[in-house]
């Protein structure tokens, strides 16, 4: 199929949405440039690498030599037929791939996980357990007075996160909304991105990810009116908690950041719990919302397709026929460490620097043209990128839009979720 041209022609798009993090933003403006893409407008250091990556379109490879597709597609289904246990990970694709996928691993009796499920869980445990109040990202843009971003470096993980969320000069309800407060709960967090006249103060508060739940205690505990004992909290000195408290009980709508990825320590998801049951408790008095950023390489699509469609968020294996759920026997990695899997599909259609955990396990690769293995794959497919080879959907980190992405410029490489659909076909 031709690319759509945007009213510009040309090929000149405006309001792009842009698959390349979590926070799909769609108000990108994109042009040609030679034989490629050029990010216009409203870009950022990981959009213009995606949308401006040359344009390759390699063959299919067995055992590192070129066959055709359907060759590729054969040798693909007869390992996943041989296979005793099949784990299909990466899972970088967009609705339709990960739909795909679950349809593949249900009839080739497999394991599906995420390549980022290890960050996933820390939520997924909390929400499963004890539950939470979460926002939208358009719901903090409009109405939030104070942010709290929890050990995330957002500006790393999601670059424009700051300029659409926060630093908007106009809500939906005023063209002069008051001004903001942001507060860095952590240690070097990239504060660059917060300025302009929207932003009325910006607070540093340095700690150790790992502490962050002793500092949330501790204001759960103030706030049911409780003493505390001691001069310092959390190794900090006593009264800078106490002001953190006094901010968040002043203000009108609060929200508190955080990002799984960011979360990388033994039993984080206790500190994911203690935000959580700190802004349910405060919200009797004022009112208080999470944002769980992150989602990168498709993540929130795979966990809310896997979901729709099994009743469980990934680790979902379909070895007896119906889904079985999991999440720390079926988590790929440690099928892989363990050698307990003797096949992996591994895709990725966004980077082509996902890669799957060292192991000796023979592969199946569904990726970027660019990507280099560290071993050579048993079989190699090559496919576009959702939103620029090709159109599809995909879920947005806070989980409550699907944003339509556009075929962007003509390219050979087929679709992950064709792909997917022909090894199905021929299991
Ligand atoms: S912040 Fe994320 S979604 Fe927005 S343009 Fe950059 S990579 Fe794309």
């Amino acid at each position: 199929m031709a690319s759509e041209k945007s009213r510009n022609g040309a090929n000149h798009y405006e309001n792009v949405a842009c698959p390349f993090c979590g926070i799909l933003c769609d108000d990108l403006e994109i042009g040609p440039s030679g034989e490629g893409l050029k990010v216009l407008k409203n870009g950022c250091v990981k959009s213009v690498a995606g949308f401006e990556r040359p344009l390759r379109e390699p063959s299919p490879q067995v055992d590192g030599k070129d066959v055709s597709l359907d060759e590729a597609v054969a040798a693909a289904a007869r390992l996943i037929k041989e296979s005793r246990l099949p784990v299909f990970g990466g899972l970088g694709t967009d609705v339709d791939g990960i739909r795909a996928v679950m349809a593949l691993a249900e009839k080739g009796a497999g394991i599906v996980d995420h390549a980022l499920s290890e960050g996933q869980y820390r939520n997924f445990k909390v929400l499963q357990s004890s539950g939470w109040v979460l926002t939208t990202l358009t719901e903090a843009r409009n109405r939030a007075d104070l942010f709290i971003v929890a050990g995330a470096d957002v500006h790393e993980l999601h670059p424009r996160f700051f300029e659409r969320i926060v630093c908007n000069e106009a809500s939906m309800f005023s063209d002069n909304p008051p001004k903001r407060t942001v507060v860095f709960l952590g240690e070097n967090l990239d504060q660059s991105a917060v300025k302009g006249k929207r932003i009325g103060e910006v607070v540093t508060i340095p700690t150790k990810p790992e502490r962050i739940a002793e500092i949330l205690d501790a204001m759960r505990a103030m706030n049911k009116g409780a003493t505390i004992s001691g001069d310092t909290i959390a190794g900090l000195p006593r009264a800078t908690i106490e002001d953190l408290f006094a901010r968040c009980k002043g203000a009108n709508y609060g929200v508190i950041i955080w990002a799984p990825p960011s979360l990388a320590f033994p039993n984080a998801d206790l500190t994911v719990q203690a935000i959580s049951e700190f802004v349910k408790e405060i919200n009797l008095t004022t009112r208080f919302a999470g944002l769980s950023l992150g989602g990168n390489e498709g993540a929130t699509s795979a966990s809310a397709v896997c979901s729709w469609q099994s009743g469980f968020p990934l680790r979902v294996s379909f070895v007896s026929g119906a889904p079985d759920y999991d999440p720390e026997r079926y988590a790929a990695n440690r099928l892989l460490a363990a050698n307990e899997c003797d096949l992996l599909l591994w895709l990725t259609s966004f980077s082509p620097d996902l890669m799957p955990p060292e192991s000796d396990v023979p592969t199946i690769f569904i990726g970027q043209p660019g990507t280099k293995p560290s071993r050579t794959p048993k079989v190699f497919i090559p496919v576009g990128t959702p939103g620029v080879d090709h159109a599809g959907t995909m879920v947005r980190v806070d989980n409550v839009v699907s944003l339509p992405l556009r075929k962007l410029r003509d390219s050979k490489l087929p679709r992950a979720a064709d792909v997917l659909e022909k090894i199905e076909a021929a299991l």
